[in-house]
């Protein structure tokens, strides 16, 4: 089997002493590819620097709508240089988060339209973290020629999902449907289509149903592959290489 979790984030501290233990792991379940988004400014030399170590880890550089306060203006001219420098797959993750009702959604939408104007520019694909702003985003996207990405830790409903994949989005789907108590996004998903779907873990962030480990982990991906089986016709085996390929195409993996 040939598995990716497309969004993972094994750059953080948590992973500093069993990350290549992980990615061994990872290797032997059949986890070939991993896509490491970035959070903040200071964290991308790192991320750059873990993902060169190993050909399944795929660096995506962002500035993240949750950490406002750690963004400075130049950290966009500063995102431009990394990414004329560094080889990336993705601008993420990048968004709008107005699930807090103090959050500044002026200077979210600002920061969230001059990164998706690198992305245009720059011909990546995006990863977006977006909370209660699927509207204002769908807008946002078919101003901006965007060459697709994924939404990740998808939970709109099923109308917003057919508009995403009209503008070559996935939606990432991940431990939140392992959780019993779910029944709304676990329905949602169950009904999407196969060909709009990615699996995802946020690692260390969003833990499982029942989960054992301290935090999670991207080998967590077999699990979640099984919840998503549980909920759909298709067999397991039909539906790993499904979204693997929707991955491969989206995020381009195929030419890295
Ligand atoms: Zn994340």
């Amino acid at each position: 089997m040939n598995l990716i979790d497309s969004h993972c984030h094994l750059d953080f501290e948590q992973f500093d002493l069993t990350r290549n233990e992980i990615l061994a792991n990872c290797l032997q379940l059949g986890i070939n590819d991993i896509v490491v988004p970035a959070v903040t400014a200071n964290s991308w030399q790192k991320l750059l620097s873990v993902c060169e170590a190993s050909p399944t880890l795929h660096p995506a550089l962002g500035l993240h709508p949750m950490f406002m306060e750690d963004h400075l203006p130049e950290h966009i001219s500063k995102l431009q240089q990394f990414i004329s420098k560094h080889d990336t797959i993705a601008i993420g993750e990048i968004g709008l988060d107005f699930y807090i009702a103090e959050h500044d959604k002026e200077s979210q939408t600002q920061l969230f339209t001059e990164q998706l104007k690198i992305a245009q520019q720059a011909e990546l694909p995006v990863l977006l973290h977006i909370r209660k702003a699927h509207e204002q985003t769908i807008h946002l996207l078919k101003n901006y020629s965007i060459s697709g990405g994924i939404i990740h830790a998808f939970s709109g409903s099923l109308e917003q999902a057919k508009q995403y994949q009209n503008l070559g989005f996935l939606l990432g789907v991940g431990g939140a449907m392992t959780h019993p108590k779910a029944t709304r996004l676990r329905a949602m998903i169950a009904q999407l289509p196969l060909s709009s779907i990615a699996l995802e873990t946020d690692a260390p962030d969003m833990p499982l149903h029942l989960m054992k480990q301290q935090h999670n982990t991207p080998e967590n991906i077999t699990v979640i592959l099984d919840a998503l089986t549980a909920l759909r016709t298709e067999n397991k085996d039909e539906i790993a290489e499904a979204i693997t390929e929707n991955c491969q195409r989206v995020l381009r993996l195929e030419n890295k």
